[in-house]
């Protein structure tokens, strides 16, 4: 079978690619290995588990249709509301037919006489096209650390994103253990927490988390909203995040002690991410951030009864250089009888025995075990694919060939013609508001894949040159910026022998966005456009 295009995920990527396809005239094909849309939503069904960004911004903008049919219950919904949007969307523009669920991608191999993309899939069988897509998202490659005697443990154990799908996981009465404490591991702590007999969280690293502060909203609000939803929309796409907060045009150093504290217990009692936004350099400069970084430190010791718990639980790095977190009642779950915190980096974990797991210091029993470790992020979930582009030329032989690994705008790969990321390394979707970074990607490689068909042209790739200068530039402004210092899946320092490096473009994405459209209207700078495989304009 040959389509124009085949697309991988049915999550927020792969629904609008195929929605956008489907509108210029392209056959196209979904596959996904779950069996439903909804990429992480569907995959992230752990306890607690909701947006945090808000719920108004965090949807598709394409549609006013959609826009206006679509409500939103609270500020940040759980998951199974997310799940029901993204469902909604596919009954809406009717996309399940092209849909072939539970069918996992293997391999994508570029044929280059028959300029063709080659896709294989996990039943065996293969299929062709001429454009080939990845909607893989950024983190859906799992990372669960290798510990000694796994394979052992008694009770049952889990990944927060590869919950159970169809049955609920009944913490009563259980001794349960949870590793982990980033937003998975925070938005689930105080969900199990209530549940269980006894929790035990093992933390490697304390991380700073704001109050959520979410609640139902008022239908006042989102008809205000919806009335005035194209020029929150504008707002969104030249902002910094994609979402409709003016920055501060401040630097925290400029204000005065008193003043700051207001400004930061302001932002704190709004809760969400206004305390990112509060000063223009918290990111740039460590004496910035330090006022931040304190400020959040006392609340920690203001809201954890027992001292030497919280001293536990004070972080020490750039507050926002790993992803911030939002919470619900997370500090507070310390307070709780049942809950203990084991600090893991002082006493590490050993093993996973059949009764529980072991640290340096101790074993602790337990009958379910968490894992909310993780991802390799970025690079991981494209790297589990066996892609092959010119001469047969790996993607992993490729991104592991220079010091950095390097995209074409985060979109595009020299050697791999007609082949596009959304969401890609070095693009800055993971900083920004997710489908609103989708949107974006989806329409600049529609509008392309139109010019290629307008013009007659068969292939376009980026240029080596093109994409060095993008990659080099990426780094530049990440080395201006704290970010790149902290251990985190932003640096690929949470998994072990992943090379280190910041795959993310901080210029913003409103400066994106325009740098993109700048590169389409000059004829695809930075790409050649062939006519045949060996003929490069
Ligand atoms: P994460 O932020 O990478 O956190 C993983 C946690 O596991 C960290 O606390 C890490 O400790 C710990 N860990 C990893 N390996 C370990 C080991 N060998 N021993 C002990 N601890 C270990 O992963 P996540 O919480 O799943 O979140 C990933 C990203 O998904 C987020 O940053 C966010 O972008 C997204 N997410 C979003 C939402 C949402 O609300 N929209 C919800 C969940 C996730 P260290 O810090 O020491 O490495």
């Amino acid at each position: 079978m040959k389509y124009d295009a085949v697309v991988i995920g049915a999550g927020f990527s792969g629904l609008y690619m195929l929605q956008r396809l489907r509108e210029a005239g392209f056959s196209a094909r979904v596959y996904e290995a779950g069996d439903g849309v909804g990429g992480v939503w569907y995959w992230n069904r752990y306890p607690g588990a909701r947006c945090d960004s808000e719920s108004i911004y965090y949807n598709y903008t394409f549609s006013e249709e959609l826009l206006q049919e679509w409500t939103w219950s609270s500020r940040y919904p759980e998951q199974p509301e997310i799940l029901r949007y993204l469902n909604f969307v596919a009954d809406k523009f009717d996309l399940r037919r092209d849909i072939q669920f539970e069918t996992r991608v293997t391999a994508a191999h570029y044929d280059e006489e028959n300029q063709q993309w080659l896709i294989y899939l996990e039943d065996g069988s293969q299929v062709s096209a001429t454009y080939f897509i990845s909607g893989v998202g950024c983190l859906s490659a799992a990372n669960i650390p290798k510990f000694k005697g796994l394979d052992q443990f008694e009770g049952k154990w889990y990944h927060t994103g590869h919950w159970p799908q169809h049955e609920k996981v009944d913490f009563t009465g259980k001794r349960v253990g949870v590793i982990g404490n980033g937003s998975s591991g925070v938005q689930s702590i105080p969900v199990i927490a209530q549940e269980a007999e006894h929790l035990t969280v093992f933390q490697r690293t304390p991380q700073y988390t704001i109050p959520a502060r979410n609640h139902p909203y008022d239908p006042a609000f989102i008809k205000q909203t919806k009335e005035n939803y194209q020029q929150i929309v504008e707002e969104m796409r030249n902002s910094w995040a994609g979402f409709p907060i003016k920055p501060s045009s401040r630097s925290a150093i400029e204000d005065s002690q008193e003043v700051r504290q207001q400004v930061y217990e302001e932002a704190w009692e709004k809760g969400g991410f206004f305390l990112t936004y509060t000063y223009n350099d918290l990111t740039m400069h460590e004496e910035s951030n330090e006022t931040v970084s304190e400020f959040i430190r006392s609340k920690i010791r203001e809201t954890v009864n027992k001292p030497d718990v919280a001293e536990k639980l004070l972080p020490s790095y750039y507050f926002g250089t790993k992803r911030p977190i939002l919470d619900t009642h997370y500090y507070e779950t310390y307070n709780r009888e049942n809950v203990t915190l084991i600090d893991v980096n002082k006493a590490p974990i050993v093993e996973i025995t059949p009764k529980g797991l072991r640290t340096t210091d101790a074993e602790y029993e337990l009958d379910i075990l968490v894992f909310a470790t993780g991802y390799d992020g970025m690079t991981g979930p494209l790297l589990k694919i066996d892609i092959r582009g010119k001469d047969g030329l790996t993607l992993k032989e490729k991104w592991a060939e220079g010091a950095h690994v390097q995209t074409y705008l985060g979109i595009a790969n020299a050697g791999f013609p007609n082949f596009f990321m959304i969401t890609g390394p070095e693009s800055p979707s993971v900083l920004a508001n997710m489908p609103l970074a989708i949107e974006q990607h989806v329409d600049w490689i529609g509008d392309c894949l139109e010019h290629l068909r307008d013009r007659g042209v068969p292939t376009i790739e980026a240029t080596l040159e093109a994409e060095t200068a993008w990659s080099k530039h990426c780094r530049e402004v990440a080395d201006a910026t704290l970010y790149p210092k902290a251990d985190s899946w932003y640096t690929g320092a949470n998994i072990s022998g992943k090379p280190r490096s910041f795959l993310i473009y901080l210029g913003g994405f409103g400066v994106y966005r325009h740098i993109c459209d700048d590169v389409a209207a000059k004829g695809y700078e930075g790409f050649s456009l062939a006519s045949s495989p060996k003929t490069v304009s």
